[in-house]
């Protein structure tokens, strides 16, 4: 591959100063901290064109791209590595183009922060439900690109779901123009799906359109204490029997995490305590339903069957908050234990009781080790991670972190699952890929790539291994 330094100062020459701002280390790094990049040039053009004539020069001269947008990807993917790319920051280009209530449609530019995009659909009494503890930093063009699921799948879908459309600069510098509201439109491949979770390796997304949905009138929470995660289960049936498509958002919240909290952030309130298997449930309703009741009903149902052994309805916006806070601070509190391992796995829901005491078996046969699972577990997804013993630290156990994560992952591929349900293959995970996904598929996608982007110019060594 060429360096960015043959086309520097072309690019310079053809696109406005502030184009070019300093490369900060943020852009070198990763949440983390487990990749880092050399160097690059940092470019961040302000419009479709502007990306389109870079990503033109890049594919003339066989330049790298490495698409960027908050830089809050957990699997490397916006990180170049040891090569000197073009860093492609989409973070001017933010505005909000359009906002269509009666279409239920919301266009937003690559670089506009998933946060603000929620901010838009709500501005016009709508809602855009995807929903990320990165938030605040994650970007539209990321959120497609990485296909982003976080809480609310359960009810709303994930990115994928959550996208009507899209613009795209493909890797010779065309523009793709897709950005149609249309539900209805079957003209052929839907390359808008090829683009969602590419992760940046077959063009850069510069704008989508996104779905909108009703914003519920009333909303609720309750925590639940369950026997064990297939009485959780066995809830979610019962929730969606009584409450139906009320379900936003289904979490499974191990001790583990409990301890944590209590440990590192105190200040967190734990309302049921530290039970071995609690759940958060979480209700949106139309102006005619009655959360608390709801919550309630399934409460005593949940307790009459057997499945349920204590709980709390949130009897205000406050408390619902507090509830929440115990769920989003759960990996912070994690990461001042410091996990040897983490895994963001998913595996079919039915699967989920018999797959957590299989993957703890296998660590354990790798050494002795302390196990945080949690989740969303309405949707398969559960993070399962691996921390040292007390006394002991990450540090102790480098050397044993591959092994770790090849018995988690063996795991999780004999029950059917996959090895990244939410984050991506990134640079982390292009080995498990190869091992684990089918290879009829891996071929198929290394045509794409091949067809797509001869020169290999976008994301090399991301998902696919560089050629
Ligand atoms: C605290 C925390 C919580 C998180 N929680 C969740 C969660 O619940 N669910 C979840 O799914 N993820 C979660 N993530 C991961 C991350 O936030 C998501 O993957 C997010 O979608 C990444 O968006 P970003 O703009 O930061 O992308 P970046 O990190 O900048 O990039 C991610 C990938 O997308 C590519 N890319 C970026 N922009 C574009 C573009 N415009 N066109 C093409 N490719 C592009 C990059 O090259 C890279 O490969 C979390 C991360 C953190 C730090």
């Amino acid at each position: 591959m060429t360096a960015f330094s043959k086309i520097e100062p072309d690019l310079r020459a053809a696109l406005p100063p502030k184009t070019f701002p300093n490369l900060q280390p943020r852009y070198l790094e990763e949440p983390r901290g487990r990749w880092a990049g050399r160097g690059g040039l940092l470019v961040s053009p302000a419009s479709t064109e502007e990306v389109a004539r870079v990503v033109s020069h890049c594919a003339e001269h066989g330049v790298p791209v490495v698409p960027y947008g908050g830089g809050t990807g957990l699997v490397g993917g916006q990180v170049s590595g040891d090569l000197e790319p073009v860093i492609l920051s989409l973070e001017r280009m933010s505005a909000i183009r359009e906002v269509d209530a009666t279409e239920n449609a919301l266009v937003a530019e690559a670089g506009v922060t998933l946060q603000a995009a929620q901010e838009a659909a709500e501005g016009v009494d709508r809602l855009f439900p995807l929903t990320i503890a990165s938030q605040g930093s994650a970007r539209i063009g990321g959120v497609m690109a990485t296909n982003a699921g976080g809480v609310n799948v359960l009810r709303y879908g994930n990115a994928r779901d959550l996208c009507l459309g899209l613009e795209a600069v493909l890797p010779d510098g065309s523009v793709l123009r897709g950005l149609s509201p249309l539900r209805k439109n079957n003209t052929g491949y839907d390359l808008r799906h090829l683009m969602i979770g590419a992760e940046g390796t077959l063009g850069i997304i510069t704008a989508a359109t996104l779905r909108l949905h009703p914003r519920p009138a009333k909303a609720g929470a309750a925590m639940m204490v369950v026997r064990d995660p297939a009485a959780a289960l066995d809830l979610l049936n019962l929730a969606r029997d009584r409450i139906g498509e009320g379900v936003s958002a289904f979490e499974l919240i191990g001790r583990f995490g409990l301890d944590a909290l209590a440990e590192h952030m105190p200040d967190v309130r734990l309302p049921l305590g530290r039970p071995d298997w609690s759940v958060l449930i979480d209700l949106g309703l139309s102006a005619s339903g009655d959360p608390e009741a709801a919550l309630l009903d399934l409460f005593e149902a949940g307790t009459e069957a057997g499945l349920v052994s204590d709980g709390v309805v949130a009897q205000s916006e406050g408390q619902r908050a507090e509830m929440w806070a115990v769920r989003e601070s759960i990996p912070l509190a994690n990461r001042k234990v410091g996990a040897v391992s983490s895994h963001d796995i998913s595996v079919p829901t039915a699967a989920i009781p018999a797959f957590i005491p299989e993957a703890t078996a296998a660590v354990a046969a790798v050494g002795r080790f302390r196990i945080n699972c949690f989740g969303h577990v309405g949707d398969g997804n559960l993070h399962f991670n691996v921390f040292p013993v007390p006394g002991e630290s990450r540090a102790d156990h480098e050397d044993r972190r591959d092994a770790i994560k090849r018995a988690v992952h063996d795991v999780v591929h004999r029950f059917g699952g996959s090895v990244s349900a939410e984050h991506g293959v990134g640079r982390l995970k292009v080995d498990d890929l190869e091992r684990y996904v089918d290879p009829v598929k891996l071929a198929a996608m290394r045509a794409i790539k091949g067809a797509l982007d001869p020169k290999g110019i976008m994301n090399p060594g991301a998902v696919l291994r560089a050629r």
